[in-house]
């Protein structure tokens, strides 16, 4: 390192060289049972993630995010950004699940079911080692040229697979499909949307890597929030592994623990960090050091577990707890999110109306009252069209002819519908308008908003 820089008093990161460079992690791959496993569960995540956009309940998709048209569908159930409540309480819902997960499991989400590990660990990295060998350090700087070339072809068909899926999500997948067969400038801002995230996943996927884990994502910066002594974590068993020597002084009968300090846990963490030292922001449960660990116990017929799965208190030897007060308040309050969410999606209306703010309105006093226009905005939540009316007191004259008028399923109109109102109504030049919209069904919205009339008051 050169002498004006100032060098970190210890590790910062496991990504990054004391002078700041990068720090390339090629893992070695320990494919031991969990790592069977978890290649199960991500390749279902993986069909599941092609699959969704296609998928339908009644007619409708599971999930659709339209964001043109401002219609949100989960499961089935359309959802308006105007349902606000409902859709805030299904978003906190899931955080609160991730905060319980997290205190039980640990980073399980991180290890098993997150996009970046699953695809990094379960397509990008194993088309690496098919194409470009299993060598770590050194071996990958040798690798011949037409090897590379075909990785990143490889990357490119999948990276553009996972970008018009992305897109699905948003758009529909027969959308996406027409799009797909069709010129690039009859749908630009489609096509530029999926070279951009095709972009994207390339560089992360092929560089950025493990440090989207390490440096970008806020989820690893809370653990240490949402962990707590008793969360199930990988860890190493300190009281078993140590002290650690060679295997040649064990076999000379030296007392020393299990660890043999070969070093295979840390080559195939895809953090790099070494799980001996504790429980590190880095670590993303992967796994794969158990697996390498559990090889080499196997080995030197020892038993298996040295790393495992454990809470911080049963490594340390202390009895695990497994109710704790977040353990118990998170489901309660899960309990209190999903009970609202169910009794407000039973009672959801079939639509909306509102006054909108009318920041131009202008009181006119005309012979026969005050004239005066009031914006109105109709939402049809309803997944068939509906014709909305509308009325008003006596004394209130609707000059407009807009009302009634039909609107297509999931539909909203605005609408500036003058009226006219008596000046005797008016009182200190204000006047509490009401009006009723109804549809051919069963929806009605009372409405009312205040006029000012200030000319009603001179006269
Ligand atoms: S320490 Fe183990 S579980 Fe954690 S990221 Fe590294 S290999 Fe995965
Ligand atoms: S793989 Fe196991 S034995 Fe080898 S260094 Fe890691 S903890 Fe020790």
């Amino acid at each position: 390192m050169s002498d004006n820089l100032l060098e970190a008093p210890e590790r910062v990161l496991s990504t990054m060289n004391p002078d700041g460079s990068r720090r390339w992690i090629r893992p070695k791959s320990a494919m031991g049972k969990w790592w069977k496993r978890r290649r199960v569960v991500a390749w279902l995540l993986m069909i599941l993630f092609t699959a969704v956009p296609w998928m339908s309940i009644n007619g409708k998709p599971v999930m659709l995010l339209d964001v043109v048209h401002r219609d949100f569908i989960f499961f089935g159930v359309t959802f308006q950004p105007t349902e606000v409540v409902l859709l805030m309480l299904l978003m906190l819902g899931i955080f609160i699940s991730i905060f319980l997960i997290t205190s039980l499991l640990g980073r399980g989400w991180c290890g098993w079911a997150c996009p970046q590990t699953v695809y990094l660990e379960f397509l990008y990295r194993p088309i690496e080692r098919l194409v470009e060998g299993k060598g770590t350090g050194k071996a990958h700087t040798k690798v011949a040229k037409w090897r590379v070339a075909l990785k990143y072809a490889l990357y490119l068909v999948f990276s553009l697979h996972l970008a018009n899926t992305f897109l699905a999500y948003f758009a529909g997948p027969q959308q996406v499909l027409e799009w797909s067969f069709g010129a690039p400038q009859e749908h630009m801002t489609a096509f530029l949307i999926v070279m951009l995230v095709t972009a994207m996943i390339m560089y992360d996927f092929s560089s950025f890597r493990e440090q989207m884990c390490t440096l970008a994502c806020p989820y690893a910066r809370l653990q240490s929030v949402l962990l707590d002594r008793d969360s199930l974590i990988v860890g190493y068993d300190e009281e078993r592994g140590e002290p650690r020597g060679k295997k040649k002084a064990k076999d000379r009968g030296e007392n020393i623990g299990d660890c043999i300090d070969c070093g295979l846990c840390v080559a195939a963490c895809p953090t790099g960090i070494d799980i001996r030292e504790g429980l590190q922001l880095e670590c993303i449960a992967c796994t794969q050091c158990i697996d390498a660990c559990d090889t080499v116990m196997d080995k030197i017929k020892r038993p298996t577990g040295l790393i495992r799965f454990a809470s911080q208190n049963t490594l340390a030897g202390i009895k695990h707890k497994m109710m704790r007060p977040r353990v118990i308040i998170y489901p309660l309050v899960l309990i209190g999110i999903f009970a609202h969410f169910i009794v407000g999606l039973n009672n959801r209306e079939m639509g909306e109306a509102m006054f909108l703010r009318n920041q131009s309105a202008v009181a006119v006093p005309t012979p026969d009252g005050v004239v005066q226009t009031v914006i109105v905005r109709v939402d049809n939540r309803d997944d068939i069209p509906h014709t909305y009316s509308i009325e008003s007191v006596e004394g209130v004259e609707i000059l407009g002819a807009q009302f009634p008028f039909e609107l297509e399923a999931y539909g909203s109109r605005t609408i500036n519908l003058p009226v006219r109102v008596a000046a005797s109504v008016f009182e200190n030049s204000r006047y509490t308008l009401e009006m009723r919209v109804f549809d051919d069904v069963e929806f009605t919205a009372n409405l009312h908003t205040t006029l000012f009339a200030p000319a009603v008051a001179n006269e």
